[in-house]
């Protein structure tokens, strides 16, 4: 299962069905420009360590790249194409004028000390600085990289230049030109959508199961926002542990008792379930807010979720999605279901290169009035051309990409 397969096979896919012009189909089937780097980092017991480490600018049809950067011990460079790829779409679909990248390193952050995460996120910064600024290419957090990092990256960029850079990176802590609700936002846009979804399939939200696998910025602010809002989380889980109490957990308390021992498992009043058993779960939605790949062949036809929504990129493989949609499960797929944090970033940007800051108040409404609507763009288009969620939105996307690509000749 290669992430960048799955992510040409969702390209072709909806091209053949718009009638793609053969050239834009050609551009966007590989990377405009992919650089490598070895980064030597200087660990705290003297020793040097090389990292690989990954930039891929994937299109900028639409505007300068945009992407996050990942650190992760599974990173390999087509994870970061098919990651490049979709957030070119992901861009597209929420109309923000912006192309698509991706970053990462190879690496177990949860293996290195502060100041050996300091030192790799300002060397990776280094070794990238020639394509990325805040004109070119504007990194963001991803899987294991935080606020706290993006600032290392920006203030080592600003040295590099000379002058402060803020938005060279986003996803930046409030203290140094972060924008309000951006630690939220992905999941926030996540919860606009899906409460969307909910509203289109005529469900009533109170007696609504959910399971969410991923319990890092995107899924944990997710569980908070349901269960707040009075849906039932049955399942958690996180890269040690899936706990499951059919009456609902309490979120709050879930989140103090990971914060307190780094692991959702032995937390009272819950019992540890297989992955199997998770995705087979009697929830009305599922929610897969971690890595790729997880729903596959071998589980998809298991599922009894009739709403999924795609928190993390990329969880489904193009196999999945068609059991699934057999199956009548209504999909939010990843480009539009966690744009959300893409579209927050550009605000960020926007106030970084403006130097005029936005209220949480003023974040939420713009977040809000771009993801509603293009939830409604794309339903509407799945309605029209009887195509799943997914291929809706590629088929919106590649449509304003082209259009792009057109004129610009
Ligand atoms: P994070 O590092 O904050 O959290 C990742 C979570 O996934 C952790 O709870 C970890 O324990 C869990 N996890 C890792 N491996 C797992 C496994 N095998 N099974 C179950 N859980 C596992 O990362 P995040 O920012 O929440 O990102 C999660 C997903 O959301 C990724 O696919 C990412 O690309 C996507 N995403 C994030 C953002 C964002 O703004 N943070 C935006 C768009 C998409």
């Amino acid at each position: 299962m290669n992430a960048y397969d799955n992510a040409l096979r969702q390209l072709e896919k909806a091209a053949n069905l718009i009638n793609l012009d053969k050239e834009v189909l050609a551009r966007l089937s590989s990377p405009e420009k992919v650089v490598m780097a070895s980064l030597p980092i200087r660990m705290d017991d003297g020793s040097l360590k090389i990292f690989q480490a990954y930039r891929v600018q994937y299109n900028s049809a639409r505007g300068p790249y945009k992407g996050g950067i990942r650190f992760h011990p599974q990173v390999d460079l087509d994870e970061v194409k098919a990651l490049g790829f979709w957030m070119t779409i992901k861009c597209a679909v929420v109309g923000i004028p912006m192309g698509g990248g991706k970053g990462g390193v190879i690496v177990d952050p949860k293996a290195l000390s502060l100041g050996e995460t300091e030192r790799l996120s300002r060397a990776w910064i280094r070794a990238f600085r020639e394509i990325i600024g805040p004109e070119k290419d504007i990194p963001a957090p991803d899987v294991y990289t935080t606020p706290q990092i993006m600032a290392w990256m920006a203030d080592e960029f600003s040295k590099l230049v000379g002058k402060p850079s803020l938005g060279v990176v986003t996803g930046k802590p409030i203290e140094y030109g972060g924008s309000l609700g951006r630690g939220t936002a992905t999941a926030t846009g996540g919860f606009y959508v899906l409460e969307q979804a909910v509203a289109k399939l005529g469900w009533k939200k109170d007696k609504l199961k959910v399971a969410i696998q991923g319990f890092g910025n995107a899924g944990a602010i997710m569980a908070k926002l349901l269960y707040d809002a009075g849906y039932k989380v049955v399942a958690l889980a996180d890269s040690r542990a899936i706990i499951h109490n059919e009456h609902g957990l309490d979120v709050d308390s879930v989140a103090q008792y990971k914060e307190e021992t780094k692991s959702l498992g032995g937390f009272k009043g819950s019992k540890e379930i297989s992955r199997e058993e998770f995705f087979a779960l009697d929830v009305d939605i599922l929610i897969p807010a971690a890595l790729e790949n997880q729903i596959t062949k071998d589980n998809a036809g298991s599922i009894k979720a009739k709403l999924v929504v795609e928190l993390a990129n990329g969880p489904t493989t193009p196999e999945a999605d068609e059991i699934m949609y057999k199956n009548n499960i209504t999909l939010v797929p990843d480009v539009l279901a966690n744009a959300g944090g893409v579209t927050v970033s550009y605000f960020e940007w926007l106030q970084n290169i403006s130097n005029n800051y936005w209220s949480e108040e003023e974040v939420d409404k713009e977040l809000k009035e771009r993801m509603i609507p293009s939830f409604e763009a794309i339903w509407q288009m799945s309605i029209d051309k009887k195509t799943a969620l997914r291929t809706a939105a590629f088929m919106v996307a590649l449509d304003r990409i082209a259009q792009a690509s057109k004129v610009r000749g």
